[in-house]
């Protein structure tokens, strides 16, 4: 019997897990008492983790192509799909630029992986065409941070809970989709009654149903009412003066910009009380650890951006960041999609929070990398404008690694039509459930949770290391492997010559000296002394042993990451720019999480347990709207949109608003069909600064179904 200690693979929380393998080989799982996250405790899913390993009917095996894709797949060794897979790159850049290729890769990459694939396209290929699934659910936030404090940095951490009275949480369902969050605020709240939760949703959920009040405003308004909690404090003086004159800029423009919308108007146009605006300003003003959570229902958006600074405006024109309880926490969906963005995993980004457009970094990468090519000085494609220059041609090739696009993009058409005219994909993953599969020319397996080594960090900026426990089926290979194993083939070996991710990982921390997520000095022997630690460091090392636990919190200083040190405020207009509903589509579609699935189901629907307690996709729909439908419970219906249609049964509930249907977004086929497939109906609107997908606002019509 050996025990090993990791991390929860599915969100963001990051739950440390103790995993037991027995000698017959059998494993078993708990949480880690020890890890600072989440103290012992795990969710439904992370508590049946093990059971994805287990499991091993699905697994892609060995490394597989096809000529042609009319021909079936072949089996054929890694040397010979590596090699035709460098020769048609080779090709491509050859024959249209570097530009002609890209990386689609995901928020579950472990920072290693991460890293090398951006070393590879962005220093060695010479394009910045990498871009990530986490652009579909934090790319908001990143572009939030980064206008309001400098710099993308999630300024508080999760011990903020216990040392907040006000806990303000929007656009987020943490209670289903970040459960060990979601216990830790239910236990402040249950060990100190004063605690106030103010939960901000069009709908019903378990977090509003344990919040003291919820604002169940009308889709699309999440400014207008940020805005007016901004212009109460304001006029009830719970502002502060001294914060706002040192350390900010950008107040009086705010203060204009507010002023413009009485309450009422607000709160009309929210679709609430103006009394309930009141009460959620009175309990900000007056709380001493103000800690708003937010995901996507504010970074899901065309104004997804701005949702995010009409919220951080809040904090920043009351002064409550950088102090215990205090500040705006952008929680992740995905384990790593903090380590993503720490590596530059996204198209317009550097390691180290670098940018692509900045002459200094690049040249700082360059030599770091001692790269063969300049790199490019324009952001790359981002996850939706690739699938769009597939579908155009411009792009010739896709490489898609861990992620499942035919069920997680917006508008899936495009989507599937880029695939099927794409010149060349190479699918690489765990499982053949990931719907692109039959769109690939070269399948390669990849090493599970588990079954390769590496690191994470969660979403309170803490790493994590994930050590091997078990050995890979087959010939599937840890993911860093099969990219150094491919950039070997395209005559890049000196520079992508690892024995092991330990010096992946070393070689990337090296990169992030003098950055502002410094973790120059931990490795892998180190995360495992101290099971975890946060970035940036400010202590030194002695004898491999970290003496604290890097940095808690940010800005405690008040001293921010822009140039002048300065956090911005910035006044933002309040109008929803999303699909106009009309007569022919006239209600809102929203769609997002069940509890007990997590993404696409490619991990969590191999669970015969975590599938009991949904089994089947359902639309959520008001009794009035279902009335004048004539659609009863339980019944069939279509929903269409002007993109598409999805037929699912009916779920008639008052947990959503009039005029407001949601549909979980996590089936792709069902009994060989997509009429269950959420994005059938979403549309290609992408905010202007993050370009993140509008997946909250889709005009749609349903219908009870009737059989042709
Ligand atoms: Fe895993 Fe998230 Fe559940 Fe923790 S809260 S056990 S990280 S799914």
């Amino acid at each position: 019997m050996k025990t090993f200690k990791s991390t929860c693979c599915y969100c963001g929380v990051g739950c440390g897990v103790v995993v037991t393998k027995e000698g017959n080989g059998q494993l078993s799982l708990e949480g880690d008492k020890e890890h600072p996250s989440n103290k012992g405790m795990l969710c439904s899913k992370g508590m049946n983790l093990h059971y994805t390993v287990m499991d091993q009917s699905d697994r892609l095996l060995y490394p597989q192509m096809r000529l042609n894709r009319s021909m079936p797949m072949q089996r054929v060794s890694w040397d010979d799909a590596l090699e035709r897979t460098a020769a048609v790159f080779k090709t491509l850049i050859k024959k249209f630029g570097p530009d002609s290729v890209a990386f689609y890769v995901s928020g579950q990459c472990l920072t290693e992986e991460y890293y090398l694939v951006n070393k590879l396209i962005k220093g060695f290929i010479g394009s910045n065409n990498i871009d990530t699934n986490s652009r579909l659910c934090m790319s908001s936030a990143v572009v939030g941070y980064k206008l309001a404090l400098g710099e993308d940095s999630v300024p508080v951490c999760y011990d903020d809970i216990e040392a907040a009275d006000v806990i303000f949480v929007t656009g987020a369902n943490p209670a289903w989709c970040h459960p060990i969050i979601w216990r830790r605020v239910e236990a402040h709240k249950e060990a100190n009654p004063n605690v106030k939760i103010i939960c901000v949703d069009p709908r019903k959920t378990d977090t509003s149903r344990s919040s003291d009040l919820h604002l169940q405003i009308a889709p699309g308004t999440d400014i207008v009412l940020n805005n007016a909690i901004g212009r109460i404090l304001i006029e009830r003086n719970y502002i502060d003066q001294d914060f706002i004159a040192n350390h900010t800029d950008g107040f009086s423009d705010f203060k204009e910009k507010v002023m413009q919308r009485t309450i009422d108007e607000a709160a009309e146009l929210c679709g609430i009380n103006a009394d309930d605006i009141y009460t959620a300003a009175e309990w900000i003003g007056r709380s001493e650890g103000f800690l708003s959570f937010w995901t996507m229902g504010l970074n899901q958006s065309v104004i997804g951006v701005n949702k995010n600074l009409s919220l951080i405006n809040l904090h920043l024109i009351t002064g409550k960041i950088g102090k215990p309880g205090n500040g705006p926490f952008s929680l992740t969906g995905q384990p790593n999609a903090m380590g993503g963005r720490e590596t530059g995993g996204l198209a317009n980004i550097l390691p180290g929070h670098r940018e692509v457009v900045n002459a200094e970094h690049r040249a700082e990468m360059e030599q770091f990398w001692n790269t063969p090519v300049k790199i490019a000085n324009k952001p790359g494609l981002t996850a939706t404008e690739m699938f769009e220059a597939l579908a155009d041609d411009k792009l010739k090739a896709i490489w898609i690694i861990n992620t499942n696009p035919l069920v997680s993009m917006p508008d899936i058409n495009v989507a599937e039509a880029a695939l099927n005219k794409s010149r060349f994909v190479v699918v690489q993953d765990v499982s053949n459930r990931a719907d692109t599969v039959k769109f690939a020319d070269v399948v390669l397996p990849a090493a599970a949770w588990l079954e390769k080594e590496g690191t994470m960090t969660n979403a309170e900026r803490r790493i994590t290391h994930l050590p091997k426990a078990v050995d890979a089926p087959g010939e599937a290979l840890p993911d860093a492997e099969i990219i150094w194993r491919f950039a070997e083939k395209m005559g890049f070996g000196d520079s992508f010559n690892y024995k092991n991710t330990s010096e992946v990982y070393d070689e990337y921390t090296q990169c992030t000296a003098g950055t502002t997520i410094d973790v120059t000095g931990v490795n892998y022997q180190l995360l495992k002394n101290n099971r975890s630690v946060q970035w940036p460091l400010t202590t030194s090392f002695e004898n491999n042993i970290l003496p604290v636990t890097g940095t808690k919190r940010l800005f405690t200083d008040h001293e921010f990451y822009t140039k002048n040190k300065r956090a911005q405020i910035h006044a933002v207009n309040d109008e929803n720019t999303s699909e106009p509903v009309d007569e022919d589509f006239p209600l809102v579609l929203t769609t997002g999480r069940i509890r007990d699935q997590w993404h696409t189901m490619t991990k969590t629907g191999r669970v015969a347990k975590l599938n009991q307690h949904t089994p089947q996709p359902f639309l959520q729909i008001h009794p009035e709207d279902a009335k004048s439908r004539n659609i009863k419970e339980g019944q069939l219906a279509v929903i269409k949109s002007r993109r598409g249609e999805v037929r699912v049964k009916v779920n008639i509930t008052e947990d959503v608003r009039p005029g407001l249907c949601f549909l979980p977004m996590h089936w792709g086929k069902i009994l060989g069909s997509n009429l269950g497939r959420a994005n059938n109906l979403t549309n290609n609107l992408v905010d202007p600064k993050s370009k993140e997908p509008d997946f909250k606002f889709s005009a749609v019509e349903v219908s009870l179904y009737k059989k042709p």
